[in-house]
């Protein structure tokens, strides 16, 4: 890994010296591309919230991915908000996070043309999204669902990252980046790119579709009975894990052999931090009426003081637009850093 040129220097308090210590870069980032959704929450933006203090973080509203599959611009524009509202409204901290809209800031489509110069096409011929959202599309998608990957990538290289928290789904893609950088590094320079890593928990890491749970809940998902988005009210909730697909055994224990049963129970896992065994005590006779029922109830209380915030901020536009601004004011000269490195190095301009 390079050495970290970029973080801020913050005062380490209790050493008698005062030495200071350099907080390690995190960056991720979420498509403006529909409802944020359970899935979201707990396999990225609970845990950038959990360890925001531990790190350097830049948040990032990856519009420029969002317009890789059609969608209406105006629900892109909403979208784009909403979702900056919902970082805030999760607990995303602007004293420790910056906070930015990727179109705000050019040199993720400059560093972009670059990086997709240089990375094979055999490499992205691996890639498993493109092969699920393209479908049975391949051959009218668009381009930029293809090259998705390296534009990920250059959002994460642009801020000379060390961690990436996504879900289990972004881990190939963290993996690209990484052999991008260095493929990269050994042409030119051994320090143009941080090679980042991927930081995926063991919990909530692939959340999965209420109504087909080997499939991974998504925004994109056409069936909105699929996912719990993070602005379903109570009742819609209820509703929605009542119809979640289980099985017909009734015993609520978690079994690898009965998904829908076991995704449900690991998400109720995480809510209340229990143990899988205090979790089957406590249901041991019960039916999965009950089970569902205390479900519902967790996630209500956890989603509520969420939509409550998220209902002050957006209710602000003006206040939201200029922290988006500043959040990109903030973090251009990083990437434009990065980009100059990247130029010289290459020989452009
Ligand atoms: P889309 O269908 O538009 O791709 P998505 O639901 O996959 O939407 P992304 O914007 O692609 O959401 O991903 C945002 C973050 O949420 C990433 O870190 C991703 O790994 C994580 N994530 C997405 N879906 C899940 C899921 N089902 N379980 C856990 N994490 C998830
Ligand atoms: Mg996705």
């Amino acid at each position: 890994m390079s050495v970290e040129t970029n973080a801020e220097i913050q005062p380490q308090v209790g050493t008698q010296s005062m030495k200071p210590a350099v907080k390690k870069r995190v960056f991720s980032g979420i498509q403006p591309t529909g409802n944020i959704h359970l899935g979201n929450y707990l396999g990225a933006i609970r845990n950038w919230v959990e360890t925001q203090d531990q790190y350097d973080n830049i948040f990032c509203i990856v519009d420029l991915h969002a317009i890789t599959l059609p969608i209406d611009p105006k629900e892109l524009h909403a979208n784009v908000r909403k979702l900056a509202a919902l970082y805030l409204a999760c607990g995303l901290d602007l004293k420790s996070c910056k906070l930015f809209v990727q179109s705000q800031v050019h040199q993720h489509a400059e560093l972009d043309w670059i990086l997709n110069c240089f990375t094979p096409m055999g490499w992205l011929n691996r890639m498993t999204q493109f092969k699920t959202k393209a479908g049975s599309e391949m051959d009218t998608v668009g381009a930029g669902l293809y090259c998705y990957p390296v534009l990920m990538a250059c959002d994460i290289l642009l801020y000379q990252t060390h961690y990436v928290p996504v879900g289990d789904d972004q881990r190939q893609h963290v993996e690209l980046t990484r052999d991008l950088a260095q493929r990269f590094n050994n042409i030119y320079n051994k320090s143009i790119f941080t090679l980042p890593e991927a930081q995926i928990r063991d919990a909530g890491a692939r959340i999965m579709s209420l109504e087909d749970p080997t499939k991974k809940m998504s925004k994109s998902d056409p069936n909105p009975s699929a996912y719990i988005t993070l602005l379903d009210d109570p009742k819609m909730i209820k509703k929605k894990i009542a119809r979640a697909t289980t099985d017909s055994e009734r015993v609520v224990a978690f079994d690898p052999a009965r998904p829908g049963i076991t995704n449900l129970l690991s998400i109720y896992q995480i809510l209340t931090g229990q143990s899988q065994q205090e979790i089957e005590a406590d249901f041991e006779g019960k039916g999965y009426g009950d089970f569902k029922a205390a479900l519902t109830d967790r996630l209500v209380e956890t989603l509520s003081p969420i939509q409550q915030r998220y209902n002050e901020i957006i209710n602000d536009m003006a206040a939201l637009e200029n922290l988006l601004k500043q959040g990109a004011d903030d973090v251009r000269p990083i990437a434009e850093r990065t980009v100059q490195k990247v130029k010289k190095a290459v020989g452009l301009g």
